[in-house]
């Protein structure tokens, strides 16, 4: 989805800043803008620009006084580390005309000498105890899973400036934990216009599922709609503003994701962090039954993918991987004639092996997916990318061959075959058409 242009003057704006020069040289991807871009979001910003700058003297200097007081949020992550190319700190300073100071924290300084001392056999360096320091007159940003400090401070008369450490785990820590989210929601959410929510969807393509939205999809309109589409999923981006001070855009956003569930019918699954396996261990665990899962090209992924859930203990108790033929046949009693006559790949050994998994394992419902990953393996009747996948449940025994996107490469099929099993299930439970 492109980025959404509220076009409204009541919307506060941000802008997000990457340091490093291992970003401009690709030796690490930049996930803290996208992670940023969100959560500002979710505040009820207006991200505008996110700029990426090396760890050159004055480059984040030049940068900030070029954006100070033409935007109400500017939020940095990294180069607040012990080595000597970290410089937020020193810029930051030096765009305020102060001086870098200790952390005004008690003991903040010799926590960081101590931590020091455990690792060397000599007193810390300046540049190590650096990290709990910031300019002066800027506020503390505690980092409780890492050793630099983050800190925020007024920029010239309209922006505020929050700057974070760079690894992923301490910026979202420092922030949602340190005190710069509460920060944030202070000044800017009592004033927020923008609510973001996402529906998900599985079973049809992203262009079928645009078709269903397509009215509803204006450029520049409110709510301002996104379809974004993977292996696992397509996904609906809703960005409500209000219009009216008597209207707030949660209730726009709601009133939009319910007529998008209907108009989307049994293709949507969940909204915003929920996954197709954590509605399939919660729907199970609401139900009081298990699941048991037989793979053979997923090689575990779908096992891998329920387990993820926490609670999935209460639902889940088998898993086979099954990649050879004799492996479907000793562990989940495949008829060997099936694959003489069938084939490995096919909807009649895929049933044999859901059944088998159920009965072997004793739980209400079983999966079984087998397919042809590639890039080898390929032939003109069956080629790379074919999966069949089956259920089998309580009055339920159900399989069908798909031919998944191939041209994807072998992860994306065993991630859409995850998926389509996962939905299977999803549809078995909820009495709704099985996939065809
Ligand atoms: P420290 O040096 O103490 O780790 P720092 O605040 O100085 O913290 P950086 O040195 O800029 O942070 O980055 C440290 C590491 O964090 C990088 O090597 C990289 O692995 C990760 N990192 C930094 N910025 C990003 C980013 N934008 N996206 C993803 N990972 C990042």
């Amino acid at each position: 989805m492109s980025a959404a242009n509220p076009n409204a003057s009541s919307v506060p704006t941000a802008v997000v800043i990457s340091i490093g020069e291992e970003l401009l040289e690709g030796r690490i991807a930049d996930t803290n803008s996208g992670t940023f871009a969100r959560e500002l979001l979710l505040q009820g910003l207006h991200v505008t620009k996110m700029y990426t700058v090396g760890d050159g003297i004055g480059e984040l200097q030049a940068l900030l006084t070029q954006l100070a007081d033409h935007v109400d949020v500017i939020l940095t992550t990294g180069g607040l580390g012990p080595t000597a190319d970290d410089r937020t700190r020193d810029d930051v300073a030096a765009s305020l005309g102060v001086q870098v100071i200790p952390i005004p924290v008690d003991g903040a300084v010799e926590h960081l000498a101590e931590v020091y001392k455990k690792y060397h056999d000599h007193p810390a360096t300046e540049a190590f105890l650096a990290q709990a320091s910031m300019p002066a007159g800027a506020e503390p940003l505690r980092n409780g899973v890492g050793s630099a400090w983050g800190f925020m401070v007024n920029l010239g008369t309209r922006t505020r400036l929050y700057c974070l450490p760079g690894p992923p785990v301490e910026c979202i820590s420092t922030f949602r934990d340190g005190g710069a989210s509460e920060d944030l929601e202070q000044r800017f959410r009592a004033g927020s216009s923008l609510a973001h929510g996402v529906l998900h969807t599985a079973g049809a393509p992203e262009s079928v599922v645009e078709e269903h939205l397509r009215e509803l999809i204006i450029d520049g309109g409110n709510p301002r709609l996104g379809i974004t589409a993977n292996a696992d999923k397509v996904s609906i981006s809703v960005l409500a503003r209000s219009e009216e001070p008597t209207e707030p855009a949660e209730h726009l956003l709601e009133t939009t994701l319910q007529d998008l569930q209907q108009r989307l019918g049994t293709l949507w699954w969940g909204r915003d962090a929920q996954t197709m396996a954590s509605i399939a261990v919660e729907s199970l665990q609401k139900a009081g039954q298990t699941v048991a899962v037989a793979e053979s090209c997923t090689g575990g992924r779908l096992a891998a993918a329920i387990t993820g859930v926490a609670g999935a203990s209460q639902v889940f108790s088998h898993g086979w991987v099954t990649y050879s033929d004799q492996a479907k046949q000793q562990q989940l009693q495949v008829p060997a004639d099936l694959f003489e006559q069938f084939g490995a790949v096919s909807v009649e050994v895929a049933s044999a092996m859901a059944r088998g998994a159920r009965q072997v394992s004793g739980c209400d419902w079983a999966l079984a997916i087998t397919g042809i990953a590639g890039p080898g393996g390929g032939t003109e009747e069956k080629p790379v990318g074919t999966v069949c996948l089956a259920i089998s449940g309580p009055d339920t025994d159900y399989s069908i061959c798909r031919l998944q996107f191939a041209r994807a490469g072998r992860d994306a099929i065993q991630r859409q075959s995850v998926r389509d099993a996962l939905d299977m299930l999803r549809r078995g439970m909820n009495g709704l058409p099985q996939l065809s």
